[in-house]
C-alpha cells in the first residue's frame, strides 16, 4: 500500500476492532469490512427501500442501493486520487445507510417524532447499531465487529447526549476533533451522488423540468456546454450527458480543492487530520452552486405536491404502526417481545427501522385492514 498518502488511514495506524481477531489473508482489514456489509442483511434491504420515490412509483428510481453504489463509486474514485485508503471509503459509503428507515426521510422524522419520549430517533445512530449490534452471524460476536475507522465514518453526525453513551467513536462529537479523511470524502461523495441523481430522478418522473433547472446555474452551465458540443441531442441523452458531467465537475473541483486544504494545512499524518478542520471540501464558488442547486430540490423536488403526498402517507403508516405497537407490545412478533423487555421503545424502533417500504405497507394492512382472507 505504498501508494497511499501519509495521512491515509491503513492497517498499521487502524484503532482495530472491538473484538480482536486474526488478520485476514488474502485481503486488507477494510476490504474484510466491505465484505461484512455486503454480506449483511441489512444491505440486502437496502434494495427496497427509498430515496425519494417509493419503490412501487416505479422500476427506474434511484433506491437506497443503487443510492449506495453510486455513492461508493464515487468515494472510490475520489479515493484513489487523492491516495487515500479506497477499501475504508468503499466499506463506509456501502454502509453509511444501513440505519435508514422505510420511506426515506419522511420515515427518518416521523420515527424521530414517535421516539421522541424514548431517546429519539438519529439514522446515523441506527447505521452504527446495525453493524455493532443487531447484524446475528458471527459466533464470537454482536453485529459485524468493523474497524473502528469504519464506525467512525459510519457516524456522520450524534447528538452530544448520544455520542457520550457510544465510548471511542463518540469522542469526536464531543471533543470537536475531525474523522479520517475516507470518512469525511465519504460525506462528500453521498451529497455528490445524491443531489445528481435527484435531478435525473426529478426529471425522469416529470415532476422538474429542464427549463426550470435552467435557472440553477450548475445545471445551465453544464446543459450549454453539452448542447454546444452535441446541437442536436434532446431527452434523456441530453439530461445523462448534463448530470455526468456535473458529477465529473464536482468530483474534479472536490479532488483539486481538498489537496489544496490538505497542502495549505501542512498535514503529514492521521493525527494531523483529526486536529485540523474539515479538509475534505468543494471551491468556494461550487459550494454556493450546491447550496443553490439544493434549495432548488427541496422547493421544487422535494415540496412537490405528489413527493409530499408519498411523505404523507408515510408518516401515517408509521406513527400508526409505532403507536399500536407501542399501545400493545403483544402486536410484534416473538422476538421483539422479547427485545422490548430489555430494551423497551427502542426495540419497536429497531423493528421499523428494519422495514423495507414494501414490508411496511404489507404490516401496515395486515394489522390494520378487514378483509377476507
Ligand atoms: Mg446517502
Amino acid at each position: 500500500m505504498s501508494s497511499l498518502a501519509p495521512y491515509a488511514v491503513t492497517a498499521g495506524n487502524s484503532r482495530g476492532r472491538l473484538v480482536t481477531e486474526t488478520a485476514p489473508v488474502g485481503r486488507s482489514e477494510f476490504q474484510r469490512d466491505r465484505d461484512r456489509i455486503i454480506h449483511s442483511t441489512a444491505f440486502r434491504r437496502l434494495e427496497y427501500k427509498t430515496q425519494v420515490f417509493v419503490n412501487h412509483e416505479g422500476d427506474l428510481f434511484r433506491t437506497r442501493l443503487t443510492h449506495s453504489l453510486e455513492v461508493a463509486q464515487i468515494g472510490r474514485s475520489i479515493a484513489r486520487n487523492l491516495q487515500l485508503n479506497e477499501d475504508l471509503v468503499e466499506a463506509i459509503t456501502l454502509a453509511h445507510d444501513l440505519g435508514h428507515t422505510p420511506f426515506g426521510h419522511a420515515g427518518q422524522d416521523a420515527l424521530n417524532d414517535c421516539m421522541q419520549e424514548y431517546g429519539g430517533f438519529e439514522h446515523n445512530l441506527q447505521s452504527l447499531r446495525v453493524v455493532d449490534v443487531l447484524e446475528e452471524r458471527y459466533a464470537a460476536f454482536d453485529g459485524l465487529n468493523l474497524c473502528f475507522e469504519t464506525r467512525e465514518g459510519i457516524l456522520k453526525h450524534a447528538a452530544k447526549k448520544n455520542a457520550r453513551k457510544l465510548g471511542d467513536v463518540g469522542v469526536r462529537f464531543l471533543n470537536n476533533t475531525s474523522p479520517s479523511l475516507e470518512a469525511q470524502l465519504a460525506n462528500f461523495a453521498d451529497e455528490i451522488a445524491y443531489n445528481n441523481h435527484d435531478v435525473d430522478d426529478g426529471l425522469r418522473s416529470g415532476l422538474l423540468t429542464h427549463e426550470q433547472l435552467e435557472a440553477v446555474s450548475i445545471f445551465s452551465r453544464h446543459l450549454a456546454q453539452i448542447k454546444q458540443r452535441y446541437p442536436a441531442l434532446t431527452g434523456r441523452r441530453l439530461t445523462h450527458e448534463t448530470v455526468r458531467s456535473m458529477i465529473n465537475t464536482l468530483a474534479t473541483d472536490l479532488t483539486q480543492q481538498s489537496i489544496l486544504n490538505i497542502k495549505n494545512a501542512k498535514i503529514s499524518s492521521l493525527a494531523d487530520v483529526h486536529a485540523a478542520p474539515l479538509l475534505i471540501g468543494l471551491s468556494s464558488q461550487i459550494k454556493k452552486e450546491q447550496q443553490e442547486l439544493k434549495k432548488f430540490l427541496r422547493d421544487h423536488l422535494y415540496q412537490h405536491y405528489r413527493v409530499v403526498r408519498m411523505s404523507s402517507k408515510a408518516r401515517h403508516t408509521i406513527e400508526r404502526l409505532f403507536a399500536s405497537f407501542n399501545a400493545n407490545v403483544k402486536l410484534l412478533p416473538t422476538q421483539y417481545q422479547i427485545k422490548f423487555q430489555q430494551e423497551e421503545q427502542q426495540a419497536i424502533a429497531d423493528y421499523i427501522a428494519g422495514m423495507t417500504d414494501r414490508y411496511a405497507i404489507r404490516e401496515y394492512r395486515r394489522l390494520f385492514a378487514i378483509e377476507l382472507a
